[in-house]
């Protein structure tokens, strides 16, 4: 089977098994989605749902944010990990928004990732979820899956980022992320499978028999 035939199949199984894929992370607006991004980093999305709902009760705009404080943020984002650069960098993003963009998440890559804590990842979630710009946010579900379904030598997130761009049709990248996370998570774990055991890699490859070794993301 070529590339591209493989990326055909992959996209109409992933259809078919979520086919309006949910936004996993709790939030209420365009920042309240940044912020959640921004602590799921390192993070189980299901941790950072327990933790921001106590948070934007009292910091849901960047202003509230600001007036909340480090040492409040900390305590309340705390259970999460990598939680004294978090709070660090809510501060800083927050007062960047309040200074420099009126206090509204900007819609562009460019602006987003001039913001403390956000990379293109981030702000990758945030313009395909927030504001339906086509974007695909590669975390390591995605570079792992890529890998094991032969559509990008997985040399860095980047590269994978742009094999992926190539192999799907532009309207399919917003709920294709998703779908692969969702995905990713349910059945193709690091360690639960090893190339060779569910359906879609028994399509792609029928004659596998050796396990899939995958480059950790760079
Ligand atoms: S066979 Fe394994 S590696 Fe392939 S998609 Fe299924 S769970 Fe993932």
């Amino acid at each position: 089977m070529k590339k591209q035939e493989r990326a055909d199949l992959v996209r109409l199984r992933l259809q078919a098994m979520y086919p309006d894929p949910p936004i996993p992370l709790d939030h209420r607006d365009e920042f309240t989605l940044l912020v959640a991004v921004l602590l799921s980093a390192q993070c189980t999305d299901k941790k950072v749902n327990e933790v921001t709902p106590e948070l934007f009760a009292v910091a849901g705009t960047p202003q509230k944010m600001l007036e909340l404080g480090e040492a409040e943020i900390l305590r309340l984002i705390r259970p999460i990990g990598l939680s004294n650069s978090k709070a660090k960098n809510l501060m800083k993003l927050s007062q960047r928004l309040v200074e420099h963009h009126d206090s509204a998440v900007p819609r562009t890559f460019e602006e987003l990732e001039a913001l403390a804590g956000v990379g293109h990842k981030t702000a990758s979630v945030v313009m395909a979820q927030s504001f339906g710009v086509p974007a695909f946010p590669v975390d390591t579900h995605i570079h792992r899956l890529a890998q094991r379904w032969g559509l990008t030598s997985g040399k860095s997130v980047t590269q994978t980022e742009m094999d992926l761009k190539k192999l799907f049709p532009i309207e399919s990248w917003n709920d294709l992320h998703l779908q692969i996370i969702y995905y990713g998570r349910e059945h193709c774990t690091a360690r639960g499978c090893d190339g060779t055991k569910c359906e879609i890699c028994r399509e792609l490859y029928p004659k596998r028999t050796k396990a899939v070794v995958c480059q950790k993301p760079s």
